[in-house]
């Protein structure tokens, strides 16, 4: 049996940075600390981070002057970064630089006054801070039929959350050339996303079986999923090494691990683990590789 662990599984650059910055403020600051929002979409992280006492809100009501509050790095819109500041808390910007860069975009092509089309994840905080910065004229787009759906425009601009889907992206490009006379792309989509799907992507097609592991509420690991499941039927999602069955790693020769970047590193080798000692049961002999 043979175990490969797709290349950039587990925290990014940004969600390191991210937890970094807490910890760091943890050790530092006396006042209450909260996030905005949970830090990261992994239940395990944010439970660590209860213990400590660090609290998780979206609520003004329950901040006080003095209090600090850490902007998580999907970053936030301006209205609530200026309500955060009328608030009189103490703010930790922990806004991915990447993300920073993509708001700074949209809010040019904003001021410029061109229609914004952002392939994303309506709901996901980092979706909803672009939005914010695009002054909430932006349009965004989930899928191939939304995108069918809009009307023909002479001038549109479309760009991407950062851990949107390459694949799908491109296809929404396609269908607005369509529909654009003068169509600006911007590939927002990170570095670190991009290698990670690529990876996992690959990896699918060589192994008999693919567990992804991290939060089931993590917009980037439902994305590797999806990704493998194109290529792989066999391919599984599990939050915790608890959730593997034997059924995942039957009959297999080579199985393959991948994880979104908010899955810890540990979560990855408890996994590891958890599929050795499942294959020890089967006696199988288990060799692990990183792609
Ligand atoms: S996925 Fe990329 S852009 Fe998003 S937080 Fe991580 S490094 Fe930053």
């Amino acid at each position: 049996m043979e175990i490969i662990i797709a290349q950039n599984s587990g925290f990014c650059y940004g969600v390191k940075r991210a937890l970094h910055l807490t910890r760091d403020t943890d050790l530092k600051n006396r006042s209450r600390i909260f996030t905005w929002g949970e830090l990261i979409h992994n239940p395990q992280v944010i439970s660590d981070l209860g213990k400590k006492g660090i609290k998780v809100t979206t609520s003004l009501a329950k901040l006080k002057a003095g209090d600090t509050v850490i902007i998580r790095s999907h970053g936030i819109s301006p209205s609530i970064y200026q309500a955060l500041r009328r608030k009189r808390v103490k703010l930790i910007d922990a806004t991915c630089p990447k993300v920073k860069e993509i708001q700074q975009k949209v809010e040019r092509l904003s001021l410029a006054k061109k229609e914004i089309i952002i392939v994303g994840d309506r709901h996901h905080p980092e979706t909803q801070g672009l939005l914010g910065y695009s002054r909430h004229q932006a349009i965004v787009i989930e899928n191939e039929d939304e995108a069918r759906a809009l009307p023909f425009k002479k001038k549109r601009a479309i760009l991407a959350q950062s851990t949107q889907d390459l694949q799908l992206f491109g296809k929404i490009v396609a269908i607005l050339t369509e529909k654009t006379e003068e169509l600006s792309v911007y590939n927002t989509i990170c570095q670190s996303t991009r290698i990670r799907q690529e990876a996992t992507a690959r990896l699918a097609s060589q192994v008999d079986a693919l567990i992804i592991v991290g939060g089931k509420n993590s917009s980037n690991t439902n994305k590797l999923y999806e990704i493998s499941r194109r290529r792989q039927p066999r391919t599984y999602f599990i939050e915790s090494p608890q959730e593997l069955t034997p059924g995942m790693v039957r009959e297999t020769k080579i199985i393959g691990i991948s994880g979104g970047a908010s899955t810890p590193p540990e979560v990855i080798k408890k996994t590891v683990l958890a599929i050795n000692n499942s294959c020890q049961q089967n006696q199988h002999q288990e060799k692990v590789t990183y792609d």
